[in-house]
């Protein structure tokens, strides 16, 4: 099944490379997103990678970030951040928080660069607020979703049949890795992001709800 998945996905993403003057790629390095990367790189993918740094990243994460840049020389690693920083918004308005420090960096950059096109590494069985993912998401960007029909297995087995490391806190339950004020371990069969902002009666930041 991983081998349909994988060709397919990198189907997809030949496709991208192919349709789109502008395309980029962008992912928060979860287990989909190194994977997506990994995939991206074998299907001829030599754009841009976009990190949203929003200052609240676990340190691993950033690490993440750097090793990949040595690792896939052919895609060039981007970090966008806030232009003003914010103290502790998390606490008194998260979701004022995250548009601040990840939605307006990402749309700000897209806008800025005449993007047409967003590979990403979204996941149909991360969350229920995916259940309806499409592998294509036209808009005035068009979302495409390479992974949609993958599970957090087909993932784990594509990480270590290519002997991709995960990210170091992936074995402590962090099965979607987010900012630290905001994501929790998850315990065997919880939705994979079902750690992410625990208590805040959302499940999205927002960078994927827009219709642009
Ligand atoms: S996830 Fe939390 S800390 Fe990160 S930007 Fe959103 S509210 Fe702020």
């Amino acid at each position: 099944m991983t081998k349909v998945l994988e060709e397919t996905a990198k189907e997809c993403i030949r496709w991208a490379v192919g349709s789109f003057d502008n395309l980029k790629m962008s992912t928060g390095l979860n287990v989909s997103g190194l994977v997506l990367v990994d995939l991206a790189a074998k299907a001829g993918y030599q754009g841009e990678l976009l990190f949203v740094d929003t200052g609240y990243h676990f340190p691993e994460t950033i690490k993440v970030f750097s090793e990949l840049d040595l690792r896939y020389p052919e895609i060039s690693f981007i970090k966008l951040s806030a232009e003003i920083k914010t103290e502790e918004l998390y606490l008194s308005d998260p979701e004022k928080c995250c548009q601040i420090n990840k939605v307006d960096p990402l749309d700000e950059y897209l806008k800025r660069t005449g993007t047409d096109a967003l590979l990403n590494a979204r996941t149909r069985a991360s969350s229920p607020s995916r259940r309806d993912l499409q592998m294509v998401e036209a808009g005035q960007i068009c979302r495409i979703n390479p992974l949609t029909l993958w599970s957090l297995e087909d993932l784990d087995r594509y990480l270590a049949e290519n002997d991709i490391p995960p990210h170091p806190l992936y074995e402590l339950g962090f099965t979607s890795m987010g900012c630290w004020p905001c994501t929790k371990a998850t315990k065997p069969g919880d939705d994979p992001r079902s750690g992410r902002f625990v208590g805040q009666g959302r499940l999205e930041c927002g960078i994927w709800s827009k219709s642009s």
